[in-house]
């Protein structure tokens, strides 16, 4: 490695955002669990309130370890600067309210996280921001939904149960010559898809999942990819654009120059997290951290174990389609191949041949997955939709979301794959004799 090459995702993942602690020269990264810090002076205090300067007010706005959590993932997305928060849900709010309010649309995929879509077809439209849904497998039809009053697209990267991966690098290049960045959820897919390299504008996780991956956490995070032109786009981007009330009418777009191309994510954090606080406690930034160590290492070998799992299911005579990025046909499968050059994550669907009564024997017979309404751990996970997320729905729009009554979701651990293998094993076994 030569010194002007960047370091890798594995170093990042240990290095990025802090050497050892000023005062103690701690290592490990403390957990600064204080709500609030002593200004020097009154004029320091005011400077900092002013944003003159950039330091530690008060915990909802920021923290120490939250600040590492933040320069870490920012580094490791290849973006300019993050804001943590509670939640995988406050991240995706905050991320269209930053740019939409009462009147306002966005255009976002058909295919979400179930808790996304609520959000977004109830909650934001009650409050006066319209959410249009397109199906993602065609990327023009966000241009055919677009209007002059739209400030934001939005999709998953790898939304299940259909996982297929959606074309980040023909939306985003539509967007941006009208002004609309793109807002990529990489929640499934961390390190195997690099949204800010094919033109998203902004990446939000639900840290909860892969990024944690121990199942003890719950968190969110917004990154801004600094690629973004705000200032070229008055019209399309009033509130990055415009002077803001709330903050003695800055210009958002000009007021963040001196510190870098952040102003979106400083938006976020001096308005929208003041205001709402949806703030994450250090406690779980520092266990999102310990995660963080091992990311590179845990993407790959979900990768590896899920590959191998969906070989194994696909010669089982019980299973009738099996559903990965790597085992798509058509549009699906280029899509897969140029957006997942490596490894294609964790996730995984399988359809049984014994339909819904089979799916439940098979939940019920598994001892090492845990059955739960969960992903991304780093222990094996299972869940049958039909009987359980998605079982308010009704059967012509389980359908359409790609819930079969035989579905099943897999998410795939770290564990060693012959022990993973064999619980699949048995538990099939166990839904024939039964289903
Ligand atoms: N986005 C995706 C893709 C998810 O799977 C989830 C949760 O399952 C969320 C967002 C919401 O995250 P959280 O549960 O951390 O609020």
């Amino acid at each position: 490695m030569t010194k002007s090459n960047p370091p890798h995702p594995e170093t990042l993942a240990l290095h990025a955002g802090w050497r050892a602690d000023p005062a103690t020269h701690s290592v490990a990264v403390p957990i600064y669990q204080t709500t609030s810090y002593q200004f020097d002076s009154t004029e320091q205090a005011a400077n900092l309130f002013a944003l003159k300067e950039l330091g530690n007010i008060y915990t909802r706005i920021m923290n120490p370890t939250v600040d590492v959590l933040e320069k870490r993932l920012a580094a490791l997305e290849g973006g300019v600067a993050a804001l943590a928060v509670a939640s995988g849900q406050a991240a995706s709010a905050l991320a269209v309210q930053n740019l939409a309010r009462a009147g306002d649309n966005i255009v976002s995929a058909t295919d979400l996280y179930g808790g996304t879509w609520n959000l977004f077809a109830n909650t934001l439209k009650d409050q006066g921001i319209d959410v249009r849904f397109v199906d993602p497998e065609d990327p023009e039809a966000f241009a055919r939904a677009t209007d002059g009053r739209t400030r934001a697209y939005y999709g998953e990267t790898l939304p299940n149960p259909k996982l297929r991966v959606f074309p980040i690098g023909e939306v985003a290049t539509i967007g941006r010559r009208l002004g609309i960045p793109l807002i990529i959820d990489n929640t499934a897919a961390p390190l195997l898809v690099r949204p800010f390299a094919h033109g998203a504008a902004v990446v939000m996780y639900s840290a909860t999942k892969w990024l944690g991956g121990h199942g003890n956490s719950i968190g969110g995070v917004l990154i801004d990819g600094g690629n973004f032109d705000w200032g070229a786009f008055p019209e399309r981007q009033p509130l990055l654009n415009r002077p803001d009330p709330s903050y003695h009418g800055a210009v958002w777009s000009e007021a963040a120059k001196p510190l870098g191309p952040i102003a979106y994510i400083l938006k976020a954090r001096v308005t929208l997290l003041r205001d709402l606080g949806a703030a994450i406690s250090p406690f779980n930034a520092f266990l999102i951290l310990q995660g963080l160590e091992t990311l590179a290492l845990r993407m790959r070998a979900h990768s590896e174990n899920a590959a191998a799992v969906t070989a194994f299911l696909a010669r089982h005579p019980d299973v009738t389609r099996v559903i990965y990025p790597g085992r798509a046909e058509g549009l699906a499968l280029a899509r897969a191949a140029q957006y997942m050059p490596g490894g294609k994550g964790g996730l995984v669907g399988f359809e049984l041949a014994g339909g819904a009564e089979a799916g439940r024997r098979f939940i019920d017979a598994l001892k090492l997955f845990y059955h739960v309404a969960n992903i991304g751990d780093s222990r094996s996970l299972a869940i049958h939709p039909a009987t359980t997320t998605h079982s308010q729905l009704s059967p012509a729009e389980q359908a359409a979301s790609g819930v079969s009554p035989g579905y099943v979701r897999l998410s795939i651990g770290i564990e060693h794959i012959e022990d993973i293998l064999a619980d699949l094993d048995q538990a099939l076994a166990a839904a024939r004799l039964v289903g």
